[in-house]
């Protein structure tokens, strides 16, 4: 029988992260390392009978025994996402697993190359019970409370794949998780806030765009039965004027969970929110700096993954998340187990360039985007696209719902503030264009730079 319409499977499992859900706040230091090691030497296990691990690791001379504790994970070589393209699933996946127990999941293709990864039941409910995690620590209990969840349920996404394929079609879920909602955050804002009107949940998580918009149509009157107790963002880097004003707009605390497709939930802040916690019984993070060496504390580095947990596709110094991160080698006094983050940067997968050398992180130019909806309050730009020609021309196409808030700013004052936010970060020589289009294609990057990185003298990220 496939164990994901097994209610005995299913009931076992679910015990086990009500119980697992809490114990980062539970365990000392001593606890999480060794029960860590336990961990990756399953995973190690689980990588060398999976062929794509087992090739690599054959042609690098490592053997499963030479890997006994975290500390020896540096004798395995890096994983790529190139690393994946030569094997179908059969590849992929643990030899012996059933692959009808595993469900396909793909990453984004933002930076034009999306890669397919395997996750089983467990990994499923364990992203979600991670998700959930974070939530206690502001007093946020699904049992008791209305959760709303806005993810992204277009076709192919990783969180279709988790939440459409795995969890909402088992009956036994609906009656489980029936304090949260999902929605979709490819739907129009005001679906999503009609629909959130509806539920009026405790808590709203969802990603960073999504809630700005929620926040311009809630400050413009509309929503005013909602009342959460707290927000929590994902995706991109929450810009703090924009933090600022989805806090006053809905009256409440709004803290940032970072997280990644392949892996689920990796880290959040806690009621300090100077700092984010790594879910260190789920993963282990590596920082590399440019040299490809271990950043220090709050040196920004190259995010490296390795994934404690699943029974599919083994993630073990992956290293193809391309994100920017700094750890953070202290200890916060809040009572949570497990490693800390000091700054997220955002996504490396593309790099705009300034004409003093400095990389402008496309994830960085959220910050310019913000400013449409704290500073104008308008949510009619739906999409934007940015094409960098050259060091002196920066190109911008603008898909404007002219259906959305009548009374809003004119196209040209938009054009002004994005003008300007451009020109602050890329200096006031540079020449901003802009175009008004219907859509913008989904299957290719929102930001790309046409200029050659090697023409240049880089100088560090701005
Ligand atoms: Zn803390």
């Amino acid at each position: 029988m496939n164990p994901f319409l097994n209610p005995v499977f299913l009931t076992r499992i679910l015990k086990s992260y009500f119980r697992d859900i809490d114990r980062l706040r539970r365990w000392d230091e001593d606890t999480l390392r060794s029960f860590q090691n336990k961990q990756l030497r399953k995973m190690i296990s689980r990588a060398f009978s999976t062929p794509l691990y087992h090739d690599i690791y054959k042609r690098a001379g490592v053997s499963k025994d030479d890997i006994k504790t975290i500390k020896d994970i540096k004798r395995l070589p890096l994983i790529s996402k190139e690393d994946f393209k030569n094997y179908d699933q059969q590849g992929l996946i643990p030899k012996g697993t059933n692959p009808s127990s595993l469900i396909k999941v793909s990453t984004s293709g933002t930076t034009g190359k999306s890669l397919s990864i395997y996750v089983n039941m467990y990994e499923i409910i364990m992203g979600l019970f991670g998700y959930l995690r974070t939530t206690r620590e502001y007093d946020i209990f699904w049992r008791r409370h209305r959760l709303s969840i806005i993810g992204d349920f277009a076709p192919h996404t990783a969180e279709t794949g988790y939440v459409k394929g795995g969890l909402t079609p088992n009956t036994l879920f609906p009656s489980v998780f029936k304090n949260i909602q999902w929605l979709d955050t490819n739907d129009p804002p005001e679906k999503v806030l009609d629909e959130l009107e509806r539920f009026q949940p405790d808590f709203i998580g969802g990603y960073t765009g999504m809630l700005g918009h929620l926040a311009v149509l809630c400050s413009q009157g509309a929503g005013k039965h909602i009342q959460p107790r707290v927000i929590a963002s994902t995706g991109a880097l929450l810009d703090p004027q924009l933090k600022k004003f989805i806090k006053t707009t809905f009256e409440t605390d709004v803290f940032e969970v970072y997280g990644a497709t392949e892996t689920g939930p990796i880290a959040f802040q806690c009621r300090d929110k100077r700092i984010y916690h790594i879910m260190s019984d789920l993963l282990h993070l590596e920082f590399l700096n440019e040299q490809g060496l271990p950043a220090r504390s709050q040196e920004a580095g190259h995010l490296v993954v390795t994934k404690l947990f699943g029974g599919g596709t083994p993630i073990i110094r992956y290293n193809a998340i391309n994100d920017i991160v700094s750890p953070l080698y202290e200890r916060h006094d809040c009572g949570i187990a497990g490693d800390l983050i000091d700054r997220i940067y955002g996504r490396d997968g593309i790099r705009l360039y300034r004409k003093d050398g400095k990389i402008v992180l496309a994830s960085s130019l959220t910050s310019i985007f913000s400013r449409l909806l704290y500073d104008l309050r308008t949510s009619k730009v739906r999409e934007i696209k940015v094409v960098q020609h050259n060091l002196d021309h920066i190109d911008i196409q603008l898909v404007i719902d002219m259906s959305a808030d009548k009374q809003g700013p004119s196209v040209v004052q938009i054009k002004e503030v994005l003008e300007q936010g451009f020109k602050e970060k890329f200096g006031s020589e540079m020449t901003v264009s802009f175009q008004e289009v219907e859509s913008v294609s989904r299957s290719e990057p929102r930001i790309l730079s046409h200029v050659d990185p090697s023409s240049i003298q880089i100088a560090g990220f701005i």
